[in-house]
């Protein structure tokens, strides 16, 4: 099963949830967390894995041949990610555009392009507990484009037997979500009863949509706020599976580095019991 926390904006206790559900879920099967907010990671402060393996993240980008190029301007064409530029007769390349998808070396017709590796941060991999595989990006500062790094991340999320997959997903809802989405069987969209967020909220629901990935709603520090979100999900008929109430006991905790669980052992409970939900809605369709 591999299931992906998101939320939309941030700061709805999207960590918090996805932390504590894979404690929870540990006593069930090994279950393996990649941490994807690769800009601002914080998996780590909660489950505080002992890291041993640290490897480059790195993509390709395109050094051009000046000698053997043409400039006919097909690589600039065929780049949807404008990080390519034709000026006069020079063909100008923009490293921090690039994703690395090789696809002007396949088009250049006079093979004028070699490609060259450029790092763009770390993968690092630990174990949390016995039975929590931790994996987490790093993008690099100063390095825009955290979608690449997400995508090479996640190459390690070939389903295994008796395991679960947990995807922390970024906030927001941009491309670097999509890609963390992306092969998920089932997402976990974690909220806040506020009229703040529900703009990134009602996006989230869309896309998720649109990529046919069944969803469900957990609603943080319910008691605050108004109805707007309660009459949003109705709109979207998505099912509402955990409320967590507000609790300043709770957020002062939390701060400090504990969990959902450490601090409400009962929701070890209550998690394993969503994930029975998550499973009867995904009617033994997962992976
Ligand atoms: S590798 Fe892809 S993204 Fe990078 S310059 Fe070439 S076409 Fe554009
Ligand atoms: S496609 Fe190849 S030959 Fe044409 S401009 Fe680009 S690098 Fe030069």
């Amino acid at each position: 099963m591999q299931i992906a926390v998101a939320s939309g904006k941030g700061g709805t206790g999207k960590t918090t949830i996805a932390t504590s559900l894979a404690l929870s879920l540990a006593s069930l099967a090994k279950v393996r967390y990649f941490d994807c907010d690769v800009e601002a990671p914080n998996g780590h402060l909660f489950l505080k894995p002992e890291f041993t393996e640290s490897t480059p993240a790195v993509i390709r980008i395109p050094q051009i041949q000046t000698e053997k190029c043409t400039a006919c301007g097909r690589c600039v064409e065929v780049c949807e990610f404008h990080a390519l530029a034709k000026v006069g007769k020079n063909i100008l390349v923009f490293p921090q555009l690039c994703h690395g998808c090789g696809s002007c070396t396949w088009n250049c017709p006079e093979n004028a392009i070699v490609e060259v590796p450029n790092p763009i941060g770390t993968i690092e991999r630990g174990m949390a507990l016995e039975n929590i595989e931790f994996f987490r990006g790093l993008l690099t500062i100063s390095e825009p484009m955290p979608t690449p790094i997400i995508r090479q991340l996640k190459k390690r999320m070939q389903p295994q037997p008796n395991t679960i997959n947990i995807y922390d997903a970024p906030p927001g809802a941009s491309c670097s979500v999509v890609e963390t989405l992306r092969g998920v069987d089932f997402a976990l969209l974690v909220t806040e009863p506020t009229p703040f967020g529900l703009h990134d909220l009602k996006q989230m629901l869309g896309i998720l949509a649109d990529m046919h990935i069944p969803s469900g709603i957990v609603i943080n520090r319910d008691g605050i706020g108004d109805d707007s979100l309660e009459e949003t999900l109705r709109e979207y008929n998505v099912p509402v599976l955990l409320r967590v109430p507000f609790d300043r006991k709770l957020a002062e905790n939390l701060a400090a580095g504990r969990t959902l669980v450490d601090v409400y052992p009962e929701y070890g409970g209550i998690l394993r019991e969503l994930y029975q939900q998550i499973t009867e809605i995904m009617g033994g369709k997962a992976k």
